[in-house]
Parts: structure tokens; C-alpha cells; sequence
């Protein structure tokens, strides 16, 4: 089942295509929802795979000719052009195998984060291949 966007997810994505460096309050005050809430939903944006980093929006204005070029063909246009609207599905791949995930996502949650995959064997991988990380995450969310 492919993620659907909804308008908080939209806002936050738009949000921080304007400025990546947003901090959540920012983006709380703006949006005007909590802060649980915004946390929530980038994390989960992360893990689906449709922010990708966050990258920082870069004054073309301000580049000598020929490193403009460079970004105007590079990364930016991929992470600041995307014209995102409600209703949208980001197709989400099996974290552990990057088969597409199908109707029915095995979800295996940790502190803040999400992970998806095609079935329950990968889950079940995926735990028993980063246990270590997985605690030490675990640990870190409770301090
Ligand atoms: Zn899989």
C-alpha cells in the first residue's frame, strides 16, 4: 500500500522545501499543529523515502556562471522543484530487500522511527541484522 499524502504531510514537505534548515517549531507555528505531530510525520517522510536529506536551497544569484550550470542540472532540481499535492502515493519499498511493498506493509517501529517491508520474513531479518543499532537507538530515545 503506497503512503498517501494528506495536507499536514504537504505542509511540511512544502514547509521545509522553502528552507531546509526550518527547526520543527518553525514549522508548528506555521502549520499551526503540534509538535508530536510535525515530529511524527517527518519522521515518517524520512522512512517512506520521500525526503531524502535535507539539503540546503542554494542562491543561484550568488554563483559565478559555470557552478551555476553544475547546480542547475544537479541536486537542487530534484529536491526543490517537486510540486507535491494532497492525495498523492509515495510507492514505498521493503527496507530490507527493495522489492515494492504491496497491500499490506509490515510495519516494525522503534523510538522515532519507521520501517516498512514486504513481508514479515524481511521484518524479522531486518531486526535480527541491526539488533545492536537498534537497541543503541532505543537506548538514546529514552535519555
Ligand atoms: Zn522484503
Amino acid at each position: 500500500m503506497p503512503h498517501e499524502l494528506d495536507d499536514v504531510d504537504i505542509g511540511i514537505v512544502t514547509s521545509l522545501q522553502q528552507d531546509g534548515r526550518k527547526s520543527f517549531r518553525q514549522i508548528v507555528r506555521e502549520l499551526n499543529i503540534s509538535t508530536p505531530t510535525v515530529q511524527a510525520r517527518y519522521h515518517r517522510l524520512v522512512s517512506i523515502g520521500l525526503i531524502k536529506s535535507i539539503s540546503p536551497v542554494i542562491d543561484s544569484a550568488n554563483l559565478v556562471d559555470r557552478q551555476k550550470e553544475k547546480f542547475e542540472k544537479g541536486d537542487r532540481h530534484e529536491s526543490h522543484s517537486m510540486n507535491l499535492k494532497s492525495g498523492m502515493s509515495v510507492k514505498m519499498k521493503c527496507d530490507l530487500c527493495g522489492r515494492l511493498i504491496g497491500d499490506k506493509p509490515q510495519v516494525f517501529k522503534f523510538a522515532n522511527f519507521e520501517r516498512f517491508f514486504c513481508c514479515n520474513t524481511c521484518k524479522t531479518q531486518y531486526k535480527e541484522k541491526n539488533r545492536g543499532r537498534i537497541q543503541s537507538i532505543i537506548e538514546k530515545a529514552k535519555e
